[in-house]
């Protein structure tokens, strides 16, 4: 590993609109799936259940002083659930459980039951991993289909290094309960900096291909807490594409769906699978599915964008399931065509990843 982990400077969010938003006036259609102006169909929700987080990793949150939304500015358990159920009606067939860590948020597989029940094809979570182990199995009683778990080195020092909080072994043992209690299949999301853990780019999909788990290298975005990000730190896709396949070659696998971030290669002699999100280097913006309820109730149509639609209000104001409906609508429409982080002038948005729900 060389030079020092990244440190904590201040961060100037302003709020910005891609030159590339040229779309004229158009009527927003009332009724039907969930569509923006340039014609993508949102079926994709990801809900934050919580802003807060046990570990503190470099690329998302600074070490200390960072302050948390008051608790009784998260929605509650009925406000998440009636919620899903008005993205349900609107189309939305994929439901995803982030934060912060999601698992801290007490009760989480009450709430996990409770959006089952309203009935999507996909409900999934992303977490850490630090608590997963021993509540697994109620997790995938209650409904949770799989788990996307984040680990950014296989070495015990480097791990703590860029996490600052956790410990690798807690978090491999949670990868084998996940599996045991059938979350599969699982994936592991691999942030990669550059100087820091790139390294071990050949030991991730080594251990791809032994654990038969889904590893997924991130490129790092303009969304850490405490605005350090630089595109030299940042490991593209393709650089990571060409280190595996010089050793193991790779295959494109499909995406019937076309709408999955990562781009999705399985080993030529068909032992394991990897994936590479791109975002910064190869952005997948024109066929973005996605759209995003932050912990305190805001939808946000882009990680990206500082465009937010309050729905807590108006739901705690008496507003009916069309009143929401129309947000959810409005909220989508207004996206932009596509993040704008390689246009001059981009800005990182007010709120980082851990504020937004990644
Ligand atoms: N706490 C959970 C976790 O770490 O998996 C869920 C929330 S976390 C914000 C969701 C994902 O975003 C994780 O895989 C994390 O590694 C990734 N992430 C956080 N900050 C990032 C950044 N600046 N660039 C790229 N990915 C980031
Ligand atoms: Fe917490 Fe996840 Fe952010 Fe790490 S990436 S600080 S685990 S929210």
């Amino acid at each position: 590993m060389t030079g020092p982990l990244p440190v904590a400077v201040s961060v100037k969010p302003r709020r910005r609109r891609p030159d590339s938003d040229v779309m004229p006036a158009q009527a927003m259609p009332l009724e039907g799936p969930l569509i923006d102006r340039y014609g993508r169909v949102h079926d994709d929700l990801r809900i934050s259940v919580t802003d807060r987080c046990n570990l503190r990793c470099v690329y998302c949150m600074p070490e200390e002083g960072l302050s948390f939304l008051p608790r009784n500015e998260l929605l509650t358990f009925d406000e998440i659930t009636r919620l899903a159920q008005v993205a349900k009606s609107l189309g939305v067939s994929a439901l995803r459980l982030t934060g912060g860590e999601p698992l801290v948020r007490k009760g989480l597989p009450s709430l996990v039951g409770r959006l089952a029940a309203v009935g999507f094809e996909d409900l999934a979570m992303t977490t850490n991993g630090t608590e997963l182990a021993g509540v697994a199995r109620e997790l995938a009683a209650a409904g949770l289909r799989r788990v996307n778990v984040s680990c950014d080195s296989l070495r015990p020092e480097r791990f703590a290094a860029i996490r600052r909080r956790g410990k690798l072994d807690v978090v491999l043992n949670a990868m084998t309960a996940a599996e045991e209690a059938g979350l599969t299949p699982l994936k592991v999301n691999v942030v990669l900096l550059r100087g820091h853990n790139d390294d071990e780019i050949l030991d991730f999909a080594s251990f791809a291909r032994s654990t038969g788990r889904i590893v997924r290298f991130i490129e790092f975005m303009p969304l850490d807490a405490q605005g350090m990000w630089d595109r030299n730190r940042l490991v593209p896709g393709r650089q990571v594409f060409e280190r595996i396949s010089a050793v193991w070659p790779l295959e494109p696998v499909s995406d019937p769906s076309g709408t999955a971030p990562a781009e999705r290669f399985r080993f030529a002699d068909g032992i394991g699978e990897i994936g590479l999100i791109s975002s910064v280097s190869e952005p997948f913006c024109g066929t973005c599915n996605r759209l995003r309820l932050t912990a305190d109730g805001a939808l946000r149509n882009c990680l990206f964008s500082d465009d937010e639609d309050t729905v807590r209000d108006l739901l705690r104001n008496g507003g009916t399931d069309a009143d929401l409906s129309l947000l959810f609508r409005q909220a989508v429409w207004a996206k932009f065509p596509g993040h704008g982080i390689n246009e001059p002038g981009f800005l990182s948005p007010a709120r980082s990843m851990s504020m937004i729900g990644g």
